[in-house]
């Protein structure tokens, strides 16, 4: 496969003049890391010339801190996403609507369907994927929650699962359609059960008085011994009793074995089997990275393996960032977690560290600090725990969430969807969620039958599990 020849192409975007002087920085995944790499390598640029290539099969950045609210009507999409058309000029940015495939360091390429592309500079930022441990009953019929389209899907199978309730008499009936399973006690299982909890209860309300009120059964299921591991016991406690308050049924220490239609069959720590009924689970439960071949690899790596300058070992002018990124084992440096605030925090390293090597001067290493961590429990709900100067600050309740919204409000890459999403927000004060069923999800529906909470929910009857 040739390389294609990029540098002798005519003008580089930017005027840049002859593309032929100008070298190319490959980005691969618009995400966090990579869409912030671009706008700091953008910012720091001054005189240099370079052209960025950025490789990212989706059309819009995702801003998945929010995508809990767009499934449970909260927000609308264009309030978690942005369009790189919006976010990047064509002058500044190509945007190349394809996958890396791999990169071939010998010949400083990008691999992709349609061909290689050369790069000078790379840096990889694919993200994860959503780790089902090799559970493929729940690879099948679980939803997920990783970009807009799959809060779309979790969105369409609540109204459909509240449209069918609402034609059964027996509030037996009405639970079985309204019991819905989130697997995973991690910050993101965590935000989502609540605003399903609350999405439930609010429509029942004010939209479907044939339903009891006490039909919803949201459970979160979570196989550590407790939800939220590795946050303070405070913040445990705290959070626990925030979803005891929505009326959902916390359920740690279950091992999730197999995902039927109609529920799931889990273990717990003696080995018993525990069903639970279940008409939507949706799987939460871990990640994996999305990391693609490297020429270099020499085993079997599941992430890019980088130095703590964020370079990727053994392969030349490349640097990685993100969940599918980690620190060398034999440096011994403390895990990066796999979390935006770290992404963000990276690509601002990167960013100095690509122009580092071009200008032929010293890296910089990268040391995550912890601006803390803030969960909603709803709306108008959330706990936190902020890295200040004087300790760490615990906050609960109304302020720890409108702290929450200020904070993402503010991290929003695009000046235009920061206005949206207050109006949006403000808005929300008053009405809480959207009433509208959005035309696209049923049209989705229409041509996605595979998952759990699709089609089936209207068509069969749930088998009794528990
Ligand atoms: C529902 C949800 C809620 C979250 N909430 C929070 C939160 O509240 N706070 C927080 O700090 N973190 C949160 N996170 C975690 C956060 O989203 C990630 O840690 C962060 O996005 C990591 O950035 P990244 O650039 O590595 O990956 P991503 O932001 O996921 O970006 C990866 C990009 O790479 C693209 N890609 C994948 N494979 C390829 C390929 N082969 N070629 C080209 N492009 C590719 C993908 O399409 C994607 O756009 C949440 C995650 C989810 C899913």
């Amino acid at each position: 496969m040739a390389v294609e020849e990029r540098k002798t192409n005519g003008p580089g975007p930017g005027g840049a003049g002859p593309a032929a002087d100008v070298p190319v920085i490959a980005v691969g995944g618009g995400g966090f890391g990579g869409s912030y790499a671009i706008k700091e390598l953008l910012r720091r640029k001054g005189k240099r010339r370079f052209r960025i290539v950025l490789f990212e099969p989706r059309s819009r950045f995702v801003f998945t801190p929010l995508l809990h609210e767009v499934a449970t009507a909260g927000l609308e999409a264009e309030h978690a996403t942005v369009p790189y058309t919006a976010l990047f000029s064509p002058d500044e940015v190509e945007h190349r609507s394809e996958a890396v495939t791999a990169i071939d360091a010998a010949e400083q390429a990008v691999v992709t369907p349609n061909g290689k592309v050369h790069y000078d500079y790379l840096v990889l930022a694919t993200g994860a994927t959503t780790n089902f441990y090799g559970n493929d009953s729940a690879r099948q019929l679980a939803l997920t929650l990783k970009d807009d389209a799959d809060a779309h899907r979790i969105r369409f199978a609540l109204e459909q699962a509240l449209l069918d309730a609402a034609q059964r008499r027996s509030p037996e009936e009405q639970r079985s359609l309204l019991s819905v399973v989130v697997v995973g006690g991690g910050p993101t299982g965590v935000e989502l059960v609540a605003e399903i909890a609350q999405f439930l209860r609010y429509r029942i309300r004010k939209q479907y008085p044939m339903i009891v009120r006490e039909a919803p059964r949201v459970t979160l299921v979570q196989a550590a011994p407790e939800i939220l591991p590795g946050f303070s016991a405070r913040f445990r406690k705290a959070a626990l009793r925030g979803l005891e308050r929505l009326g959902i049924e916390v359920k740690a220490g279950l091992t999730v074995r197999n995902v039927l239609k109609s529920g799931i069959v889990c273990e717990d720590a003696q080995k018993e089997t525990v069903s639970l009924r279940s008409s939507l689970t949706v799987w939460a439960a871990g990640i994996a990275p999305a990391k693609v071949p490297l020429s270099s690899d020499t085993g079997g790596q599941r992430c890019y393996v980088t130095a703590a300058d964020l370079s990727v070992s053994g392969l030349p002018c490349a640097f990685a960032l993100g969940d599918a990124a980690m620190y060398d084992p034999a440096l011994n440096l403390p895990r990066t977690p796999a979390l935006a605030q770290a992404a963000v925090q990276q690509a601002a390293v990167v960013a100095e560290n690509v122009l580092a090597t071009m200008d032929g001067k010293k890296m910089r290493t990268f040391t995550f600090r912890s601006r803390g961590t803030l969960v909603s429990l709803g709306q108008r709900n959330a706990v936190g725990e902020l890295s200040t100067p004087f300790g760490t600050l615990f906050l609960n309740g109304f302020f720890a969430w409108w702290l929450w919204r200020t904070v993402y409000l503010f991290k929003f890459l695009d000046a235009k969807q920061q206005a949206r999403s207050a109006a949006a927000w403000t808005a929300r004060l008053f009405t809480r969620r959207s009433a509208a069923v959005p035309a696209e999800t049923m049209d989705m529906q229409e041509n996605d039958e595979g998952r759990n909470g699709t089609k089936r929910t209207s068509k069969r009857k749930g088998k009794k599990v528990s």
